[in-house]
């Protein structure tokens, strides 16, 4: 028999995953009202527009510098690590690994025949890796949030680096956590975690440097699958275009929500917003003798994406499947990383008295337990 967690400490909407993420219901609306743009062509001005609204949007919202420039293209961030093992990696890369998604986009790099062995600059999970210059290195690549552990780290161009670039994954911390685009070179991400919208698009806010790294990359002879060619994505995306046919609803979603953020008060609210999120989770974790942060260091814990290891006696398992039961979504561990720990998203469309809701919904079930 599951357990019935009282109605009065449920939080308003339960969803609370890492990505995919709470869908806000007025981008729902914001759908429903633009259904007649479903089913039209991506080469037509309706959706054009759409595509336009979203690269002006992000540029405006993340503060990119003059001459940054927004491109897109269809597969998600995974897709994206391709595109930059083949288009912006000249030689060499250095990676900071300290999560899944940083070990993977390392790896792609190194199986890539036609570059030298990739640096990996690696570090527990749970903690955070850091780049540093090195002679022999072209491109530097990081996580900005490490959504697998719930570690974050600061965007810098690391001293020294000169005439490399410097590739982000932001996939969950764009939108939701502090960025001077001036540090980085490519920006990257994917709808689906403070954008709240659905996957399977990538999105970069490109420097010049990039730019003209890519266009140096392609043009030297290197075969790169035209799906794959970041100078073909910026073609297109010039053109507010994808190479080929995107999914207009997540175009939809992704829009509403980069305006709502604006609306809201930009980049200075979200991240307020998360960080007041993360500071209800920790310090609850912190006040219970039975959970405690993951991530050792205050500093590099996530604000938004909150992992809290619980003690052995209690089955994370077991609460998880409890919450869920009472419409308590997705606050599962990474699965590969094996811990007894609740992982919550605490992206901008949450509410934070839903994680003050969260935290008093777990305590229940661990009391029932
Ligand atoms: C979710 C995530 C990815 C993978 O994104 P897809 O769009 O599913 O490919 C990559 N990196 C980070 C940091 C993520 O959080």
């Amino acid at each position: 028999m599951p357990l019935t967690i009282p109605t009065q400490l449920l939080p308003t909407d339960g969803r609370f995953g890492s990505g995919p993420s709470k869908v806000r219901p007025g981008q729902v609306d914001h759908l429903v009202a633009n259904a007649h743009v479903l089913g039209t062509s991506h080469r037509r001005p309706p959706v054009k527009d759409l595509v336009r609204r979203i690269r002006e949007g992000v540029t405006e919202l993340l503060g990119a510098p003059d001459g940054y420039e927004v491109a897109l293209g269809n597969g998600g961030s995974t897709a994206f690590w391709d595109v930059a093992t083949l288009c912006l990696v000249e030689r060499k890369a250095q990676h900071a690994a300290f999560g899944e998604f940083g070990g993977k986009f390392a790896t792609a790099t190194s199986r890539a025949p036609f570059l030298e062995p990739s640096q990996v600059v690696s570090a527990e999970p749970g903690s955070v890796a850091y780049l540093e210059a090195a002679a022999d290195v072209d491109t530097y690549a990081t996580p900005h949030n490490e959504t697998s552990t719930g570690a974050m780290a600061p965007v810098l161009r690391p001293a020294g680096a000169d005439g490399a670039v410097v590739l982000t994954d932001a996939t969950s911390g764009a939108g939701a956590l502090p960025v001077d685009l001036a540090q980085t070179d490519a920006y990257y991400f994917a709808p689906q975690k403070a954008f709240a919208a659905d996957g399977g698009l990538w999105l970069a806010v490109l420097s010049p440097a990039a730019v003209e790294r890519a266009a140096q990359v392609e043009g030297s002879g290197r075969w790169v699958p035209e799906f794959l060619s970041l100078t073909t994505a910026i073609q297109n995306s010039r053109q507010d275009q994808t190479l080929n046919t995107p999914a207009v609803a997540t175009l939809l979603l992704l829009a509403d929500q980069v305006e709502w953020l604006i609306a809201q008060g930009g980049l200075e609210w979200s991240t307020k917003r998360c960080a007041t999120s993360a500071e209800i989770l920790y310090s609850w974790a912190a006040s219970r003798d039975w959970a405690a942060p993951f991530v050792a260091r205050p500093e590099e814990r996530s604000t938004v994406v909150g992992t809290i290891d619980l003690a052995e006696e209690i089955d994370a398992g077991r609460v998880i499947e409890e919450l869920s039961a009472n419409g308590v979504q997705d606050v599962f561990a990474y699965r590969k990383l094996g811990r007894n720990q609740i992982r919550v998203g605490m992206f901008p469309s949450v509410d934070p008295d839903d994680v003050a809701a969260l935290t008093a919904c777990v305590d229940y079930v661990v009391e029932a337990v």
